[in-house]
């Protein structure tokens, strides 16, 4: 496993950030981490990363524990924290040689031009950090993530604060750094989430409520009704159509076309087949609109 957490609690006082956590993620995945506010994620990051102690339970990251070999997990990670502190009165290449001797990397010069090439800084590199766009910015925090050539990243809200365009951007470097790398990304943010994760752990108020495939989270949680686009050959009785059995509203477009609306699971494909069949038509258009990852999270953490 690239990472390992097991029952991780963690106390700041009287609080109580983490609460038994657990998950593991294999190589080379890329996986969300989900959650309002609050909920826990920065900590679990920070301690992932070997910059905070847990209060009891473990993190091992590729088979080590990070509590008790520290030096060597940092060896083998990258970490952008959610502020990415830079120096912004640095050189782009000046601040990447400082990072690559803190690493003490052995042939820096071309550990700096691999991660520059990597994360499209070439343009930018010769410029001070402050004079670059908070997307340069952060290419430049995700390239001293990058710069021991790790193989698991641990991102923190990489694009919060972005334009859409920036976080485009930072997106589809997120996306290639994947194919090799191990990559824990955090995110408030359902669409950003969707758009790169094949995996998604939400917590909420120091606990996971759900660690699954986007596909099953969506398909298992049944907390949201189902709109269905229907358009029959022929006019249809409105009346007949919304008593039927599990569907809970009809909108109606025109005679033949409606906005079904049905709770959780019912099988609408099925009653509007048959429906058709009992009304002597067809169906010649369907289409069940995406149950979103946003609503689905609403619900879970407001349900949590
Ligand atoms: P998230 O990253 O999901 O927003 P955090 O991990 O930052 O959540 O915070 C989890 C909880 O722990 C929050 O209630 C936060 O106020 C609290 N917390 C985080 N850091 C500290 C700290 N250094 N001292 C006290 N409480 C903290």
């Amino acid at each position: 496993m690239s990472i390992e957490v097991q029952n991780l609690t963690k106390i700041y006082g009287d609080q109580r950030a983490l609460d038994q956590v657990s998950f593991s993620i294999g190589a080379a995945e890329i996986v969300g981490f989900l959650g309002p506010n609050g909920a826990g994620k920065s900590t679990t990051m920070k301690i992932l990363s070997g910059h905070i102690a847990e209060t009891s339970g473990s993190a091992s990251i590729l088979g080590m524990d990070v509590s008790k070999e520290t030096l060597e997990v940092k060896k083998r990670i990258g970490y952008l924290p959610e502020l990415n502190p830079l120096y912004g009165d640095m050189y782009v290449k000046e601040y990447l040689s400082f990072i690559a001797d803190i690493h003490k990397i052995k042939d820096g010069k071309k550990a700096i031009s691999r991660v520059i090439q990597s994360t499209g800084l070439e343009r930018e590199c010769r410029k001070k950090i402050n004079q670059l766009s908070k997307g340069y910015k952060q290419r430049v925090g995700i390239a001293q993530a990058l710069i021991n050539d790790p193989d698991v990243l641990i991102l923190d809200e990489p694009t919060s604060g972005l334009d859409p365009n920036q976080m485009k951007e930072i997106r589809s470097l997120i996306l290639s750094l994947g194919k090799n790398k191990t990559i824990l990304l955090s995110s408030h943010i359902m669409q950003e989430v969707e758009a790169m994760c094949s995996r998604v752990i939400i917590l909420n108020k120091g606990k996971i409520i759900a660690d699954d495939t986007l596909e099953a989270i969506k398909k298992n949680w049944d907390v949201n009704t189902t709109h269905t686009h229907v358009k029959f050959r022929d006019p249809i009785n409105e009346f007949e159509l919304s008593s039927i059995d599990g569907i809970q509203s009809i909108n109606s477009v025109d005679e033949q076309t409606f906005v079904i609306t049905s709770k959780g699971h019912v099988d609408v494909a099925d009653l509007l087949f048959n429906f058709a069949l009992s009304s002597n038509t067809i169906i010649v258009e369907q289409k069940e609109q995406e149950k979103s990852l946003e609503s689905i999270f609403q619900k879970l953490t407001n349900h949590a």
